[in-house]
């Protein structure tokens, strides 16, 4: 069976009702919060910008190594929980279909519209997003970029790769890379995210 993702976006939007008294919401085994994409952008863009121009690409790897821990510690989570086993486990024919059904918890979730474009196991995933929140927030509010500025999504799917193909949890993390060829902060017209094993 294929992955339904429109069943998994409706189970997480059925979930996140269920909030505790400080607003956190306790779904597929790890806890979830709202929280304002804007700010978000601006802390990540704003820490990019503090360290200056020299220092743009050690900026951009420290925050896609940070969202890629946080991918690979939330997706692992995600697939060891309840609402795993009882709504995306029974559609599950392949291990390559764990990534469909992570991609959909993503969705869900609300980091893009990521689509699965190529799988080859073990070697290449490429994923496109056609509204990344981190492109238009950058293109918003400091015009086109000169590289790909969607650091969340590429730890994401860097995280992907890790928990599918790398070690078992937890020395797997940065088995994988992702680079980010295309992004609509550049001005194309989708983003793109091509994971391969991290050269040793
Ligand atoms: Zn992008």
């Amino acid at each position: 069976m294929a992955i339904d993702g429109s069943k998994i976006i409706h189970a997480v939007m059925e979930g996140s009702r269920i909030r505790e008294s400080k607003g956190i919401i306790p779904l597929f085994g790890v806890y979830l919060s709202l929280f304002s994409v804007h700010y978000y952008n601006r802390l990540s863009f704003g820490f990019e910008r503090e360290l200056g121009p020299a220092r743009r690409a050690e900026a951009a790897a420290l925050l896609v190594k940070a969202a890629q821990e946080c991918g690979y510690a939330t997706f692992h989570g995600v697939r060891n929980s309840w609402e795993w086993g009882e709504i995306v486990e029974p559609m599950i024919d392949r291990k390559e279909d764990q990534i469909m059904g992570f991609a959909a918890v993503a969705v869900a979730f609300g980091w893009g519209d990521l689509k699965v474009r190529e799988l080859i196991p073990g070697q290449v995933l490429r994923i496109q997003a056609n509204d990344s929140y981190e492109a238009r927030g950058y293109a918003t509010d400091y015009g086109i970029a000169e590289s790909g500025k969607c650091y969340m999504l590429s730890g994401v799917a860097g995280a992907f790769m890790d928990l599918l193909y790398g070690e078992d949890y937890p020395d797997g993390c940065f088995t994988f890379q992702a680079k980010e060829s295309r992004c609509r902060a550049k001005g194309d017209s989708y983003c793109e995210f091509t994971v391969q094993r991290t050269p040793a």
